[in-house]
């Protein structure tokens, strides 16, 4: 039991409580259908009876009325008048034929037939004695009387009704009518359920079974078998036995028949549900019994679909189990496949922490590279803020030496003249010394410039205004030079970004150099070039003199680069040019020009398009 699932142990168990339930409806069905065939055999019952009883009751008169013609009475007197028996054989043959009896004839007080209906049929009754036959004594006898046998002529199993013919208080004979009973017998036939009549010694004289017909279900008694061979009621050869055995049921007062097989015949035997009931005016009992197999085959119709049901109930039944079944294994695997994912983002969030340990180690390592990166940049800035100084220092010594050895040469010549009293020179020393001064100042100027404040205001600027103004202040020395500007720009006005002082002071600066770079021709050529976009003013500055040493064109805007010899340049117009072009949001750039000479190319912002940025 341990190996059974608890699914087919609950279908055993509804099969185990299905099997008695199974069997109860099979024994309810069972005694349901025998009392419905119970109920059927007695209707069946009573619609034979009640069939038999009209045909008997049809023609039990008629031989009494024919008894009483006057013609069939004096055919058996003496009367003269009596009419001809041919007459009389015609007129039974017509009233047989109204009628429907099978024969009508007239039998004498000795029991001879004197007249029939078959009076001209091979087989005619006429001169036949019926003495024997008890419907004869009964009625010689005075009373009508029937009479059930198998005709000894006609070998037709028929009903004989009779009664006297009487005169003045004799007996002169008998009329007899027969019947044949074969039409009601015929209309027994043809299904499982079975009629039959027995006759009160319990000979079954009519049956919906030929092989039924003048058997009976027990043994004859002799007495019985003596009172047929005498009547000739039935061939004494075909009487037999069934041996059926009778027992009564339970249910609505059947009997329960059994006939078992004839053991000369081929038929098996059969047990059969019946019904009966006596017909008192005849003296039979009329049965009705219906196969019982074929109650059980629909008690057992019932069990099949019973069983069915049960079948369909269990296989229902284990329908849900297995859903059940499939829906628990299912939550079974998707716990084991939820603690597989936990299992992972377990060892994920591991991995993770191990990472970021590492990560927070990184930064940590590379916070502290940064730190010294920093320390070592503000080294490299503070040694290069030295350097710059060096540099300054040697510039600034180097400019300031030589006009202090002036002003000292200059104020001994000075001291001189005056001890000489010559003033006049004396006077032309000082003012050299003078002069010395102011260059020094002027040194002091530039420097100031260079040492300017980054971020002074930025305006808008035409310029045009600019380039106006560089020209005049230019002019002295161009004119000097014999040199000219050559200036290209568009028509419409250009705003740009910057301070009007201070560009002036970059392309001043910018023809300065270039001035100086072309000193040695007569007729030197500056060409100022000016382009726009939407965005930007592109100011080029060409000059044809030697360009820039490959080398130095790195240096060029280095503060203090310079290659002029002293007196001719600090080295500081292009850094300072620079930074200010800087502060425009502009840049300068140097290039030699392809055809010799050097350009410089300052880019400054529109106006437009700055106003745009800043908004
Ligand atoms: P300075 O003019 O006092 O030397 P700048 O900063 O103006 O200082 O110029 C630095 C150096 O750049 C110059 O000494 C010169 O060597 C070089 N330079 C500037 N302009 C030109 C030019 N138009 N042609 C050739 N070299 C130039």
């Amino acid at each position: 039991m341990k190996n059974i699932s608890f699914r087919n142990r609950m279908i055993l168990i509804l099969l185990g409580l299905s099997l008695p339930l199974l069997w109860l409806s099979f024994a309810l069905a069972e005694s349901y259908f025998l009392r419905e065939t119970a109920r059927q055999n007695q209707q069946t019952l009573r619609l034979v009876i009640s069939g038999l009883k009209g045909a008997l009751l049809r023609y039990q008169p008629i031989p009494a009325l024919l008894a009483e013609k006057q013609n069939i009475v004096s055919l058996l007197s003496n009367d003269l008048r009596r009419v001809p028996v041919k007459t009389i054989n015609e007129e039974l043959k017509r009233i047989s034929n109204d009628v429907g009896a099978s024969d009508i004839y007239v039998i004498d007080a000795e029991g001879n037939t004197i007249a029939a209906n078959n009076y001209d049929k091979k087989l005619s009754f006429i001169g036949k004695n019926f003495a024997y036959r008890p419907y004869f004594t009964q009625a010689m006898k005075g009373e009508s009387a029937s009479f059930f046998a198998l005709g000894t002529t006609s070998l037709k199993r028929g009903y004989y009704f009779s009664a006297p013919i009487k005169l003045d208080g004799r007996i002169l004979g008998v009329v007899t009518l027969k019947i044949t009973l074969e039409g009601i017998e015929q209309n027994w036939k043809g299904n499982t359920t079975e009629i039959i009549a027995t006759d009160r010694h319990g000979v079954i004289f009519m049956s919906s079974r030929e092989d039924w017909l003048f058997k009976s279900f027990a043994p004859l008694s002799h007495e019985a078998i003596d009172e047929i061979t005498n009547s000739k009621q039935y061939p004494i050869d075909k009487l037999g036995t069934l041996n059926a055995s009778v027992e009564s049921s339970s249910i609505s007062q059947a009997d329960l028949v059994n006939v078992p097989a004839p053991p000369d015949k081929q038929q098996s035997g059969n047990a059969y549900f019946a019904v009966s009931n006596l017909m008192e005016e005849a003296g039979w009992r009329l049965h009705v019994l219906s196969p019982r197999a074929d109650a059980s085959a629909q008690a057992y119709t019932v069990l099949a679909l019973s069983t069915l049901a049960v079948l369909f109930i269990a296989s229902i039944a284990a329908m849900i189990f297995w859903r059940r079944a499939q829906l628990v294994k299912n939550m079974q695997l998707q716990r084991i496949a939820q603690e597989q994912l936990e299992h992972r983002v377990q060892e994920r969030t591991n991995d993770l922490n191990e990472a970021n340990k590492k990560l927070k180690l990184e930064v940590h390592e590379r916070t502290q590279a940064e730190t010294q990166l920093r320390k070592t940049q503000n080294e490299l800035v503070q040694a290069g803020k030295l350097a710059a100084l060096g540099q300054m220092s040697a510039a600034l010594s180097h400019e300031l030496n030589q006009p202090l050895a002036a002003v000292k040469s200059y104020a001994d010549n000075a001291k001189a003249f005056l001890k000489r009293n010559n003033l006049e020179r004396a006077e032309e020393n000082i003012g050299h010394i003078a002069q010395m001064a102011d260059r020094m100042a002027e040194l002091g100027t530039h420097l100031r410039n260079f040492a300017r404040k980054p971020k002074q205001a930025i305006d808008i600027v035409d310029l045009d205004t600019v380039i106006t103004a560089v020209n005049q202040i230019m002019s002295a020395r161009l004119k000097e030079t014999g040199a000219s500007l050559q200036i290209k720009k568009p028509s419409e006005q250009l705003l740009v970004k910057g301070g009007l002082v201070r560009l002036q002071q970059v392309l001043v600066n910018l023809v300065n150099n270039a001035l100086d770079a072309m000193q040695d021709s007569s007729d030197a050529v500056i060409d100022i070039h000016i382009s726009a976009d939407d965005e930007h003013v592109e100011v080029e500055v060409r000059d044809y003199g030697q360009g820039i040493r490959q080398d130095d064109i790195n240096a060029i805007f280095d503060p203090f680069f310079t290659t002029k010899g002293v007196n001719e340049g600090l080295g500081l117009g292009l850094s300072i040019s620079y930074n200010i072009v800087q502060d425009f949001g502009g840049s300068l750039s140097a290039r030699n020009h392809a055809d010799g000479g050097a350009e410089f190319t300052l880019q400054l912002q529109r106006a437009q398009a700055a106003q745009r940025a800043a908004e």
